[in-house]
């Protein structure tokens, strides 16, 4: 068993198979205890109704509840500052010390989205950086994405591990071509989204008649 902290962070509204087949993936092939879903806290701005960070964390918590190789995080969600990525590594790295190696999580999606993120060259002094395959997301990067992929690539987990941060490591997995859009819309339009997230999340949706749910 390797020792290290892994999480993926989003937005998770709401948390679906995708992430959470993808988690626990990368949990047995790093070998580590656990991988946390840290969501943010900032409500995402949307046209379909949306829910609150509480709500959405909820909803985590109860996917993971029978499940001890994932965690639910609530980091960002009880902050007092906006859900900053670089933010939440500097708490991190700060909570578990310097030799304790960090990785984070994403979907290639986010990955060649990182130019915007706020101080994202800084990203790699705290953490690595793992990304996952996801359907109808090719890596097809963009010159800034293929010059920093290229700087920081390893192939394997024990070179990744060897080091506290500094690293990308892309892995190839099961794609599982859900995603939360899907979700919301298709509750909105008054259909099922069972089997592509928990039963008990979608119990949850349900009882709190979230993403325009209603019994009639
Ligand atoms: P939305 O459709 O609202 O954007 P989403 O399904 O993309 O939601 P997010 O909360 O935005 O979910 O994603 C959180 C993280 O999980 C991101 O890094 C994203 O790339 C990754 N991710 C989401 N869905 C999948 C999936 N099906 N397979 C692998 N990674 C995924
Ligand atoms: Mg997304």
């Amino acid at each position: 068993m390797n020792h290290a902290f892994v999480f993926m962070g989003g937005t998770f509204d709401p948390v679906h198979n995708g992430h959470l087949r993808t988690a626990l993936e990368i949990q047995q092939w790093l070998d580590v205890p656990q991988v946390s879903l840290i969501p943010s806290k900032q409500p995402v701005h949307r046209d379909a109704p949306g829910c609150t960070s509480e709500q959405r964390l909820a909803m985590v918590d109860a996917a993971v509840a029978d499940e001890p190789s994932l965690r639910a995080d609530a980091r960002e969600v009880t902050s007092d500052k906006p859900s900053y990525t670089l933010l939440t590594l500097q708490g991190l790295r700060e909570e578990l010390g310097a030799a304790t190696p960090i990785c984070m999580v994403m979907g290639m999606d986010a990955y060649l989205t990182l130019p915007g993120w706020h101080q994202w060259l800084e990203f790699l002094d705290y953490a690595h950086i793992i990304v996952v395959a996801r359907p109808g997301y090719h890596f097809e990067p963009d010159e800034t994405m293929q010059g920093f992929t290229r700087a920081h690539r390893v192939n394997d987990t024990a070179t990744l591990l060897s080091k506290p941060a500094g690293h990308v490591l892309i892995h190839e997995m099961t794609p599982l071509g859900i995603s939360a859009t899907q979700v919301r819309q298709l509750v909105t339009d008054g259909y099922s989204p069972r089997y592509l997230i928990p039963d008990p999340v979608w119990a949850y949706i349900q009882d709190n008649n979230l993403y325009g749910y209603t019994t009639n």
